[in-house]
């Protein structure tokens, strides 16, 4: 079992908490944040999974503290599933930004399956696509609707006494993922948007009307302009780091080289050109929801590539 570690500062007022993660995921933490006020209550930012773990490493690093409001940066469950027990415990508001509310009444509604015919994928592999395509997002998604109380707006500032957080909105990973900016401390939460190591999945958060990569291209101008080189990030998983703008500037060159990779193959289908595209670990070792990631990707890179040319 992971330890529980108390809640370690990153920052004057800002607390970190490691919250396990559920085994099988593949990253051993989420990251939640405990903010304090000039009130003396707590603003949390991403409580984590909705596990007895994870509840138990926010509890004893809340200790007791009123918390008076929680954020999430965006709806998947290890950011956002442990928030209506924690609203439910502490009467907290609980606020997303308004294009993740919209994203998840659509998740909740229940999605289309993937059109795997159109994608050219060969039919011994529907099976697992399409188990891996209806993992219960939408019971995660309808749990963290019911437990919203508010929505955020681009360049809103966060009601926090004695500090002004403001909304980033960074679609992308998420199409109403959000970042927070303080910038008199110097510090950005980013979510799941920039991580340090990690490349963050895109369109990750249903289905959107403008293209994940344009957008996240987009999102990571938005944030690498706020770093005048003493920014510090806060990220959803692994640790706090600086030089937000270079790694911005390296997520952006790796999906552009891969927009050059599927636009050096145009023809065929999306199977097709996903198998000559190179994938970390390799493409047969893709299998279930990996496969079904890889191949949304591929999808679209070729839709960012045709909308360029
Ligand atoms: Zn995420």
């Amino acid at each position: 079992m992971p330890s529980t570690a108390a809640a370690e500062s990153v920052a004057p007022g800002v607390r970190r908490v490691r919250v396990p993660m559920p085994p099988g995921t593949g990253l051993p933490f989420s990251n939640a944040y405990l903010i304090a006020d000039t009130d003396g209550r707590v603003h949390l930012i991403d409580p984590g999974s909705p596990t007895a773990e994870a509840r138990e490493a926010l509890r004893t690093a809340l200790d007791g503290a009123p918390v008076a409001s929680i954020v999430l940066t965006h709806l998947h469950a290890d950011h956002s599933g442990g928030a209506a027990d924690l609203a439910a415990e502490t009467g907290a508001p609980v606020l997303v930004h308004e294009r993740e509310r919209a994203a998840l009444r659509l998740i909740a509604a229940g999605l289309p399956a993937p059109d795997l015919k159109a994608w050219g994928v060969p039919a011994e592999r529907h099976p697992e696509l399409l188990a891996a395509a209806a993992v219960p997002t939408g019971p995660a998604a309808q749990l963290v609707d019911a437990a919203i109380t508010g929505v955020l707006t681009d360049g809103e500032l966060l009601d926090v006494p004695g500090r002004r957080l403001r909304v980033v909105g960074t679609p992308g990973h998420t199409d109403g993922h959000l970042c927070l900016h303080d910038e008199e401390a110097g510090l950005i939460f980013t979510g799941d948007h920039v991580l340090p190591t990690i490349n963050s999945g895109l369109g990750l958060g249903g289905p959107t009307a403008t293209n994940p990569i344009a957008d996240y291209l987009a999102s990571l101008d938005r944030v690498a302009e706020l770093d005048r080189g003493t920014l510090t990030a806060l990220p959803g998983h692994e640790n706090p780091f600086t030089g937000l703008r270079e790694r911005c500037a390296a997520l952006a060159a790796h999906h552009l080289r891969r927009a050059d990779e599927v636009a050096a193959h145009p023809g065929g289908t999306v199977w097709e050109a996903a198998r000559t595209l190179t994938w970390t670990g390799g493409w047969d070792a893709l299998a279930g929801f990996t496969l079904l990631s890889a191949l949304r990707q591929t999808a679209q890179h070729r839709q960012f590539v045709a909308q360029r040319a």
